[in-house]
């Protein structure tokens, strides 16, 4: 699982059916794993929704070719929840 501070977003995506694409953890010292979901992350609305800490981000990847990727980031953990911009489904 991610750190605690992006858990219950987590646990809410899987809950809620969407499909786990890639999940990559190392074992160096940080708790680092990042989760890639099958759905898009409209990661505005899912930081009003979730009262994240303030080391959660909306972190952006601006591609010419995929467009915009949505996806949360925990600067503290080097944890991360990311969506895929060409999935059908959206996540709020
Ligand atoms: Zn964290």
């Amino acid at each position: 699982m991610v750190c605690e501070h992006l858990a219950a977003l987590e646990k809410e995506l899987l809950a809620s059916g969407a499909e786990v694409t890639y999940r990559g953890q190392s074992w160096s010292k940080n708790c680092r794993e990042w989760v890639y979901f099958e759905v898009r992350l409209d990661a505005d609305s899912l930081m009003k929704r979730f009262s994240f800490d303030p080391c959660v981000q909306v972190h952006e990847n601006k591609d010419s070719k995929s467009g915009l990727e949505h996806s949360l980031y925990c600067s503290k953990c080097h944890d991360g929840v990311m969506g895929n911009v060409s999935a059908k489904g959206i996540y709020r």
